[in-house]
């Protein structure tokens, strides 16, 4: 599913991402975790492109996303084409970036019609599904604005699955919310995995991680450390880096 080699990535001269592997099998659930500054959200951004990589090489289901290549060397695609690949590929920020003056409703439709080519109807039926799935059903006609934090990113993680994505690619989703908001994210969170979606969460919920991954990928200084079950990495970390870090914040 997911197929990063030797990701490569600098801001100027701050090299972030020196060399990354991550490999994401169909229906797993990956916890990406690690210190501040580590390159996490940099490499979810890469995984969609969101990020251009310098060196290295990125497939989501056998595609290249934001490229085309062309024998050794790879051409970034122009934004258009970038959104039509990026249509199967869900993405779930840490603030939300719901349209404000669009209803819930209207967020959720906007792509399934305005780049999936789905008629309004098809769309809200889908949308309205959805919103009673992530428990938000009575919702539809509501702003942002009257929403709680938990309940706008119920509404970004069902404006995302609107578009029926392969996969699931989630930054920090509860690091904005209020702590007695967090729970009801990680619940819709956790029915996801349940229904066999595959997922990459870059997260600092560390309970999260252990009971619903099913690989936790440690990275530091822009590298993959350790990687393994949750009972491994968490439990049982086998790196200083790993125990240094999870001591900080457990
Ligand atoms: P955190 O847990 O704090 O979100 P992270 O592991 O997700 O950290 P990144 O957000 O990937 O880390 O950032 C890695 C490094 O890249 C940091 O030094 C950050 O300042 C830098 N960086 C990230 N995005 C940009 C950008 N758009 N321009 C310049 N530097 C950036």
């Amino acid at each position: 599913m997911v197929d990063a080699r030797a990701v490569h990535k600098a801001y100027g001269s701050n090299q972030v991402l020196k060399g990354v592997d991550l490999t994401v099998q169909q229906g797993e659930v990956v916890c990406l975790i690690g210190p501040s500054g580590s390159g996490k959200t940099t490499l979810l951004r890469t995984l969609n492109h969101l990020e251009t990589v310098d060196d290295g090489i990125i497939l989501i289901d056998g595609d290249l996303v934001g490229y085309r290549q062309d024998g050794e060397k790879l051409y970034e695609l122009p934004e258009r084409e970038v959104a039509v690949r990026r249509r199967r590929i869900g993405m779930v920020f840490q603030h939300f970036n719901l349209f404000p003056h669009l209803t819930v409703l209207q967020n959720i439709v906007e792509a399934p019609i305005g780049v999936g080519g789905q008629s309004r109807k098809e769309a809200t039926a889908n949308a309205e599904r959805l919103l009673e799935r992530v428990g938000l059903g009575e919702k539809g006609s509501a702003y942002p604005a009257q929403l709680s934090g938990g309940q706008k990113q119920r509404v970004a993680i069902a404006r995302a699955l609107a578009m029926n994505p392969r996969i699931m690619l989630f930054d920090e989703p509860t690091s904005a919310l209020d702590p007695e908001l967090v729970g009801e994210v990680l619940s819709v969170m956790r029915d996801l995995a349940r229904d066999g979606m595959t997922m990459v969460v870059v997260t600092h919920e560390m309970n999260f991680a252990r009971q619903v991954a099913n690989r936790v990928v440690f990275m530091a200084d822009g590298h993959v450390v350790e990687q393994g079950p949750p009972e491994q990495v968490i439990l049982n970390p086998q790196h200083s880096r790993t125990r240094e870090f999870l001591q900080a914040v457990t």
